[in-house]
């Protein structure tokens, strides 16, 4: 474990903010702006860094991208450096499979044998090792590449969730995907390689990420990179427990949204567990983010997955 995430140290803390450009902000992102922002920040070096993972091409949406940067300059983040574009990054990502060719395997498995044959359904359905035997499905002529997984748990010790989280990957998942049949390269796969190569120490995101953890702590022991430290915040769910995003009609957040920034920015620090004046008590955004930095505690924020989220 590094030190990221003790404020006293003289480490340089690194952290991010990766939002997928899928539409613009929304409540439940920007919890995770709020979170990544000040944990970093709370530092006396610190640097935050803004990456756009539009690896998914297929999934992101036009002008999403452009949306969420004007509204957390609106909001008054301050990101350092430029802002990164996983579809830019592919050379990278080819680059980290080519360094561990002993540990990816080329599958032709449709998804559909797959889910016939999943023997563990803990975090949907897991990969039963087919095509390590090299049992094809011709029918499938563009084969994904996966990676093969060992039997041994992978523990890691969040921030904010209490207990040590341990997963048997092999058992658990199964040989992930970490480039796709259609040639794009997976969500574990980039997120693991960026992290390291623009040196993040500290990864803050919402706990709908958590299992995927030992995933990518797993690749980082491969490709021999230093794991972060974690910290997954609780994600605001609706009353029937999904998650919020635009598609169940978390509103919008864009610097025009009815509601105000000042409040949007204290009701993602009430979420957290913080403390924060009153409205009325902020003159502006910059005063918001003075209280906001000299009073931030992690140790306040919920220690639990997921709050059911009002907007009342
Ligand atoms: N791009 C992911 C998302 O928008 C976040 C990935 C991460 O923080 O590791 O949900």
């Amino acid at each position: 474990m590094q030190n990221a995430s003790n404020p006293n140290s003289n480490t340089l803390t690194i952290g991010r903010f990766a939002p997928s450009p899928t539409g613009a902000l929304h409540f439940g992102s920007l919890i995770a702006a709020v979170a990544s922002y000040l944990c970093a920040r709370q530092h006396q070096q610190s640097q935050w860094i803004l990456r756009i993972e539009d690896v998914d091409t297929e999934r992101k949406i036009k002008g999403a991208a452009t949306s969420i940067i004007k509204t957390l300059e609106a909001y008054g983040f301050e990101w350092d450096g430029g802002i990164t574009y996983q579809s830019e990054r592919s050379i990278h990502y080819e680059a980290a499979l080519d360094s561990i060719p002993k540990h990816v395997y080329r599958c032709s498995c449709s998804r559909k044998d797959l889910q016939k044959l999943s023997t563990n359904m803990r975090y949907g359905y897991n990969y039963p090792g087919l095509c390590r035997k090299a049992i094809q499905n011709p029918e499938v002529t563009s084969p994904s590449v996966r990676l093969l997984t060992n039997n041994e748990e992978i523990c890691f010790q969040d921030g904010c969730q209490p207990e040590l989280f341990c997963q048997n990957i092999e058992t658990d998942i199964g040989d992930f995907i970490v480039k796709r049949r259609d040639g794009l390269f997976a969500y574990q796969l980039a997120v693991v390689v960026d992290d390291h190569l623009q040196g993040v120490n500290q990864v803050v995101r919402g706990a709908d990420l958590f299992d995927n953890t030992p995933r990518q702590i797993y690749l980082q022991q491969l490709l021999g990179y230093k794991t972060p430290d974690y910290l997954h915040f609780p994600v605001a769910t609706t009353a029937n427990g999904k998650k919020l995003s635009k598609q169940n009609l978390s509103p919008e957040i864009t610097p025009d949204s009815k509601t105000s920034s000042l409040q949007l920015l204290i009701k993602a620090l009430c979420f957290l567990g913080q403390d924060p004046p009153e409205l009325h008590e902020f003159a502006n955004l910059d005063d918001f983010w003075q209280w906001a930095m000299s009073h931030w505690n992690s140790h306040a924020i919920p220690k639990t997955m997921d709050i059911i989220y009002s907007d009342r």
